[in-house]
């Protein structure tokens, strides 16, 4: 008999837990099972404010595939997904191609610029691991500067984060922790540095609890952040971004993070698609597909109580993992009675930089330094169910 091949297309948090469980729970025998990614090593993703904001060396987010990844089950390819041909269940990669029986879709997701002219020209817009090095070299280059030219422009210190979500609120946290540092280090009046966070929505963190929100905006305002709240962006330009009725702020460091899209190839592969995500059947495969389970921040799926989609996270992605792994076991072995996914919501914390943070954990609002601990654990656990103990040990954010 035929082995199946099992392909999965990306190593974040979906892709590379979907490997880890299938290699734990097929034998040698049962599949071939080959994960393919651009790079050879894994990333944080939810971590990667931190280096971008020149807090946390680079190096700390990231774990080779193959330190984690036991390779005498788990063929890894290194090379780039350009598009999947579903009907000759094909991926294409930069180098080559890979035929499929299943295949995993979890290559994350891209920044939404809402057609917003002048983003991807002008603004910094990859979370990414190279990503974030390139936005921390430049804020520094940007200081360097300062002493270095006659030309001490409004826009050269001043830096602006487009959206007040999630990432924008945590990379914000970390610059402004880090800006009395920087300023000492280049000489730089701190009265020179201005920072914003513009927000087309009427509040920061929208969804999040009010109370919480709060506690987070006055302790970044006590850092020196700038909150223009309701203003939607109009274009970003070499100068700085148009906001209200053409009012510009004139910065040369845009940061977008302003809410994600599906990875492009889903689109390219002819996916229905919302946003780039694919509203994925209960068993997490691709409406009309017997054959691609799409996960992570390309698959969409509804929070039935309010009737909308739940925000694409690191969590549900690891949770849809899961799923999916056994869902593919049980499919090999010609069963049928798929697991549906529903996600259990454990909690959300968000980092303030520093020992802040906020967050909500089972119904309990938490700040400070508790919120600080909790979000330490979830970044720890994430490691843990990745490669157990010694990659938490190894990586994790101690102490505590
Ligand atoms: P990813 O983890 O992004 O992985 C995608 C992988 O695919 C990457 O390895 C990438 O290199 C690879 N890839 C992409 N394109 C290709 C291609 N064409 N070919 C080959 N490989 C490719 N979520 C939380 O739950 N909690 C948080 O606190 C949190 N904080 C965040 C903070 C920041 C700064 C950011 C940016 C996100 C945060 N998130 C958080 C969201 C979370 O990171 C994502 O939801 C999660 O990473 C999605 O997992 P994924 O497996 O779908 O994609």
């Amino acid at each position: 008999m035929n082995k199946a091949k099992i392909v999965i297309v990306g190593a974040g948090y979906g892709g590379m837990n979907t490997a880890v469980t299938l290699s734990k729970k097929m034998g040698h025998n049962e599949a071939s099972i080959t994960l393919v990614n651009k790079h050879d090593y894994h990333y944080q993703t939810t971590w990667l404010h931190e280096p971008a904001a020149g807090t946390m060396d680079p190096d700390r987010t990231r774990v080779k595939i193959s330190d984690v990844l036991n390779t005498n089950k788990v063929n890894f390819v290194q090379d780039e997904v350009l598009e999947i041909k579903t009907e000759d269940k094909k991926v294409i990669l930069k180098e080559g191609e890979l035929e499929y029986d299943y295949l995993v879709v979890s290559l994350g997701a891209t920044a939404e610029t809402f057609g917003i002219p002048g983003v991807h020209e002008h603004a910094f817009t990859k979370w990414t691991l190279n990503g974030a090095r390139q936005v921390k070299d430049h804020i520094d280059a940007q200081f360097a500067n300062y002493n270095n030219t006659d030309d001490q422009h409004e826009g050269l210190l001043t830096f602006i984060v487009a959206g007040a979500g999630f990432t924008g609120i945590e990379f914000i946290g970390e610059l402004s922790e880090r800006i009395p540092e920087l300023c000492k280090t280049y000489d730089v009046p701190r009265e020179k540095v201005r920072l914003f966070v513009v927000e087309a929505a009427p509040s920061a963190l929208p969804g999040f609890d009010p109370e919480l929100v709060e506690y987070g905006m006055n302790l970044l305002e006590s850092r020196g952040v700038e909150f223009k709240i309701n203003t939607p962006i109009k274009e970003v330009t070499s100068t700085g971004v148009i906001v209200g009725e053409g009012e510009e702020i004139k910065s040369e460091t845009i940061v977008w993070a302003t809410g994600v899209r599906g990875n492009p190839v889903i689109e390219k592969s002819g996916f229905e698609a919302n946003r780039g995500r694919v509203k994925v059947d209960p068993d997490l495969r691709a409406p009309g597909y017997d054959d691609v389970f799409v996960i992570g921040d390309c698959a969409l799926i509804i929070n039935e109580e309010i009737n909308r989609p739940y925000p694409p996270t690191a969590q549900i992605a690891m949770q849809m993992a899961k799923t999916c792994a056994n869902n593919i076991v049980t499919l090999n072995k010609g069963g049928s009675g798929l697991e549906s996914f529903k996600p259990d919501i454990k909690g959300t914390v968000a980092s303030l930089g520093g020992k802040e943070a906020i967050g909500v954990v089972g119904s309990k609002k938490i700040y400070g330094g508790t919120a600080n601990f909790m979000k330490k654990m979830i970044d720890n656990r994430a490691l843990f169910v990745l490669g157990g103990p010694m990659l938490a040990l190894k990586k994790g954010k101690f102490p505590l």
